[in-house]
């Protein structure tokens, strides 16, 4: 696309007190240019705002332009928002891997689940995983000429023959080359592995392991894969047929936490750090204890589900919990079932708090057809079937939705909405963000919002009053 055919970027918020705003520029308008350049996405306005003296070219809500001029200081931010990070649109996947998560969905589906990202620019931006299968020329000349570093790159197997069969593409199996790139260019990366049973999982495994460790050696200081995170592959109800995909069971989480952990020996002697981590749903998987605290170093791979369980439970011991609340308070917190167990101390240790009764509700996604679910992955439907099974529901003073359920803040991955769940049960609901504090504060916002009477529900009938009490936040999905 040239940059004269850029579209312009629709502005969504213009943050108050801003430059911006300050200049009149309102959400609805669009930005054309900055100092006559067209921005393609935001790296390109992070870069083209860098400047003491911008002219930026907006249209009104009508397509009329009109020029703001503005001073400023070299890193001072506009204060503005856009629809989209990428202007000139998504580049999508060129890959058919038997394992795509987006191809395991049922087609009723919201359109945005089936979208493939294989953005560079989401990588820079967001962490999401990218497979470098897509690039022409010009991309990979833009990401060294701008440092787009670190990337975050699904690797899951640098055999060549392999990767091409995993990623049903044949430039696939142009991996190692293209970490010599990173390397050559002093381009940095995080990798990822999702282990599929019989592909790329035993011998496979180590050799994908050994050779991305062979990245991390610096190289005039500076190592290129910076850490790599050993993923379960996913597999639901709604998989095609015929894939020849084998779910990981007990034994092969066990088995594959062997085969690192004893991997991870020798890196912590020949690169002085664990290097590959394993996702936690392998310790669920297995019925494993979690590693502790100090063996995730500074967690580099927290996004993609590795340590994010020890992170919770370390930061949990932190919290000085309040001994009792004014009045009492009987609440039910939905999680998915595979961390059950971790979360009994949590549990428990909320229980001591006089006044509070916590019960946990783990739940299995009918929905996806899965024994072991993580939360991230429930459906709202799956949250209505189980409350079904609760016995004496209404009793209950308050239900606490996991945030990372929601994937726009507001629906789970089946549309429905928290609101439409608050509607069909009737008690009030509250979302929990922000790892334990935000589990301490919602319990908080629960008891705050009967103690001063501003909740209110239409759903309560006869019960005490309640409304929506959190603001949506976006959850970060695991990617490519
Ligand atoms: S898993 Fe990622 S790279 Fe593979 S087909 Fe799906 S979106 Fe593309």
């Amino acid at each position: 696309m040239s940059r004269a055919s850029l579209k312009p970027a629709r502005i969504s918020a213009v943050l108050p007190g801003s430059l911006a705003a300050e200049v009149g520029i309102q959400p609805g308008e669009a930005l054309v240019s900055i100092n006559g350049e067209r921005p393609r996405d935001l790296i390109d306005y992070r870069f083209l705002i860098a400047e003491e003296c911008v002219s930026l070219e907006i249209l009104n809500s009508q397509g009329i332009p009109r020029t703001v001029e503005l001073e400023k200081g070299i890193d001072e931010d506009l204060g503005l928002e856009f629809e989209t990070a990428l202007f000139d649109g998504l580049i999508q996947c060129a890959n058919a891997c038997p394992f795509c998560f987006i191809d395991q969905q049922p087609p009723e589906m919201r359109a945005t689940l089936h979208l493939k990202d294989d953005d560079y620019r989401l990588s820079f931006l967001y962490g999401s995983y990218l497979t470098l299968t897509n690039l022409p020329a010009a991309e990979w000349e833009r990401i060294a000429r701008l440092r787009l570093s670190p990337l975050y790159v699904s690797v899951h197997a640098t055999d060549p023959e392999l990767r091409s069969r995993l990623l049903k593409n044949p430039r696939a199996g142009l991996i190692l080359e293209q970490l010599a790139w990173f390397r050559q260019h002093r381009l940095q990366l995080h990798a990822q592995v999702v282990v599929c049973p019989g592909w790329n999982d035993g011998d496979h495994l180590t050799r994908t392991l050994l050779d991305l460790a062979a990245f991390r050696r610096p190289v005039d200081g500076i190592p290129t894969v910076l850490s790599a995170a050993v993923v379960p592959v996913g597999l639901t109800r709604f998989r095609p047929p015929g894939d020849e995909l084998v779910p990981v069971d007990a034994a092969k989480a066990r088995e594959v936490i062997q085969q690192v952990e004893t991997l991870q020996v020798g890196f912590r002697q020949t690169l002085g750090s664990t290097f590959a981590w394993l996702a936690d749903e392998w310790y669920l998987l297995a019925g494993r204890e979690l590693p502790p605290a100090e063996h995730y170093e500074d967690y580099p791979q927290l996004g993609n589900g590795v340590g994010s369980l020890r992170l919770f439970l370390s930061q949990f011991e932190q919290l000085k919990l309040p001994p009792e609340l004014p009045s009492p308070l009987k609440v039910l917190w939905v999680v998915g079932n595979a961390v059950e167990q971790a979360f009994q101390p949590v549990v428990e240790q909320m229980n001591r708090i006089r006044g509070l009764q916590l019960d946990l509700l783990p739940i299995a996604s009918q929905f996806w057809g899965q024994t072991l679910t993580v939360t991230g992955l429930l459906t709202g439907q799956d949250v209505l079937n189980a409350l079904k099974s609760v016995e004496n529901l209404a009793a209950y003073d308050g239900l606490l939705l996991p945030q990372i359920a929601l994937k726009d803040g507001e629906r789970f991955l089946d549309d429905l909405t928290w609101q439409e769940v608050q509607a069909q049960v009737g008690i009030p609901v509250v979302r929990v963000d922000g790892g334990p504090a935000g589990l301490v504060q919602a319990v908080q916002q629960l008891e705050q919002g009967y103690a001063y009477g501003t909740l209110c529900c239409s759903a309560t009938l006869g019960r005490r009053e309640t409304a929506p009490l959190t603001r949506p936040r976006t959850a970060l999905s695991r990617g490519s």
